[in-house]
């Protein structure tokens, strides 16, 4: 996989990359289509954000005869597993358990989803400690000045 792939991406490059991933390999004319019946948005704005994602390294391009053909270099779940991993990473520790906890209130849920997060769970008990510890850098969250281990 290419390592310079810059995975920041605005709303609007997500949007193309939704149409990549949902097809594997497209023309610009079939992502096209689909923003412009979804978004509503002028071939040349579909085509800017394409661009922009190219130069990211997120869409490789092929050329076929002369068209080009687009396709993701990195797959929908590696990219949704990086953006929690980064959203995670910002949250105190103590918050990260609540922060789950309202995830899946939140969430429609399937017995077959249900199951399995019941087996993880399982599987975290066995590894569970008495009190999370916060690890952030004082002045960035209210841990230091409150005592978060009292509840709120
Ligand atoms: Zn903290």
């Amino acid at each position: 996989m290419n390592p310079k792939i810059d995975s920041k991406i605005t709303d609007s490059e997500w949007e193309v990359m939704r149409v990549v991933w949902a097809q594997d390999k497209v023309t610009s004319k079939e992502i096209i289509e689909v923003l412009q019946q979804k978004k509503d948005w002028k071939p040349a704005t579909t085509k800017t954000f394409i661009g922009r994602l190219v130069k990211k390294g997120m869409l490789h391009t092929e050329t076929e005869g002369k068209r080009y053909i687009y396709s993701a270099n990195l797959n929908e779940s590696k990219f949704i597993k990086g953006i929690l991993d980064e959203t995670f990473d910002n949250i105190c520790g103590k918050e990260v358990g609540n922060t789950i906890v309202s995830l899946i209130s939140k969430a429609t849920l399937s017995f077959k989803d249900i199951e399995k997060m019941e087996k993880a769970l399982e599987m975290k008990k066995k590894d569970a400690v008495e009190e999370v510890p916060c690890t952030c850098v004082p002045g960035q969250c209210k841990c230091k000045d409150h005592n978060c281990s009292s509840g709120h």
